[in-house]
């Protein structure tokens, strides 16, 4: 019952850039593909924006029709208090810019680098932290001369490349394909992971083309996807994140705690759920990182730390994950002590 097509290679590598232009990219195209009333919306306007409205097909599909408090619509619905500044909000929330030696390579932590691949999303999350981030001042440049390949091939204590972004299945197979052959000529390198929306959001982007150009490399994939709510799983992405299990991918998945989106204990058990039953590990549980523009969706350190002590009596340890917050300059994600 696979519906990923085996043949007609043709189509299915091109076929994900066409649903992709196909995206829905205006407000009143969203409300009407959700059947609101702009009426019931007064927090969301129709605001000048260097961050604009973006949601695929998928994702909008799965945005209960005429609910504006639907937990999806809200994540990529533009809401006028993210032209708020408040206090103690940042631009760079999470100190990538000090950990960057070299343009898109960040190194923050030992054993693992983290390759910014791209600026470019498939959708646009309201509260994402690095709608700030100077993606075309550091554009990176991975020539096999290049200096991320040099500090690579010099920092043999780093077994993990960590391929981001924006979101790194945006490049195409091509493109990704080249990555891998380069990143083979690391002896010391054992594990490439991919932390990607695009695995639920674009299910059309999983083809054979793709699955095909990262198993050319030698170690373990570990792919993280990026779920925050358990109606973003529906049996297409079922079936997408069976075929990669079945190729030998690891799955786990990682969610940022947002308010009005998935702050309640049960929300946040169905969706261990749904992943666990869709073959994914629940990984992370972030803590929103305080970027300007996202404040109406944080919650209090008491708020989260109720709610984690709820979730860690209703779940099984295996079905827990770790709630953390970035903080600069720390050399891991920082567990939250609750
Ligand atoms: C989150 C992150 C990692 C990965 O951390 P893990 O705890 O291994 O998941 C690596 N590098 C950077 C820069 C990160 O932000
Ligand atoms: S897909 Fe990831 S990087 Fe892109 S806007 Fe959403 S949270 Fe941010």
């Amino acid at each position: 019952m696979l519906i990923i097509p085996d043949s007609d290679f043709a189509s299915q590598t091109t076929g994900w850039k066409q649903s992709l232009a196909q995206s829905i990219r205006s407000y009143n195209e969203l409300l009407d593909f959700c059947e609101l009333d702009p009426l019931r919306l007064p927090q969301a306007r129709l605001i000048k924006h260097d961050f604009p409205l973006m949601v695929t097909r998928h994702y909008a599909s799965l945005i209960e029709k005429g609910n504006p408090e639907d937990p999806l619509l809200k994540q990529v619905l533009i809401d006028h208090r993210e032209n708020l500044i408040t206090p103690g909000y940042q631009t760079d929330a999470v100190g990538d810019l000090e950990s960057m030696p070299i343009p898109g390579l960040i190194h923050k932590y030992p054993g693992r680098i983290l390759l910014n691949l791209t600026g470019a999303c498939a959708i646009h999350c309201r509260y994402c932290f690095r709608r700030h981030f100077p993606y075309t001042e550091n554009r990176i440049n991975l020539d096999e001369d290049g200096a991320v390949m040099s500090y690579l091939r010099r920092h043999r204590k780093v077994g993990e490349i960590i391929l981001s972004g924006g979101d790194p299945l945006m490049l195409n197979d091509d493109k990704l394909s080249q990555l891998v052959m380069l990143l083979n000529t690391l002896p010391h390198l054992h594990t490439i992971r991919i932390h990607s929306r695009i695995f639920s959001v674009l299910p059309e982007r999983i083809t054979q083309g793709l699955i095909a150009a990262l198993l050319a490399f030698k170690g373990n994939i570990v792919c993280v996807t990026h779920i925050n709510h358990a109606r973003e799983i529906d049996t297409r992405n079922q079936v997408t994140f069976k075929k990669l299990t079945s190729e030998g991918f690891h799955l786990f998945n990682q969610s940022v705690l947002l308010k009005g989106v998935n702050d309640h204990v049960e929300t946040l058990k169905a969706l261990s759920y749904k992943l666990i039953s869709s073959g994914v590990i629940p990984y992370y549980l972030h803590r929103l990182d305080k970027v300007q523009g996202a404040a109406h969706f944080d919650l209090t350190q008491e708020q989260s730390c109720h709610l984690y002590q709820q979730l860690r009596a209703a779940l099984p340890g295996y079905l827990l994950p770790r709630m953390v917050d970035e903080i600069a300059g720390e050399l891991s994600k920082s567990p939250v002590h609750c």
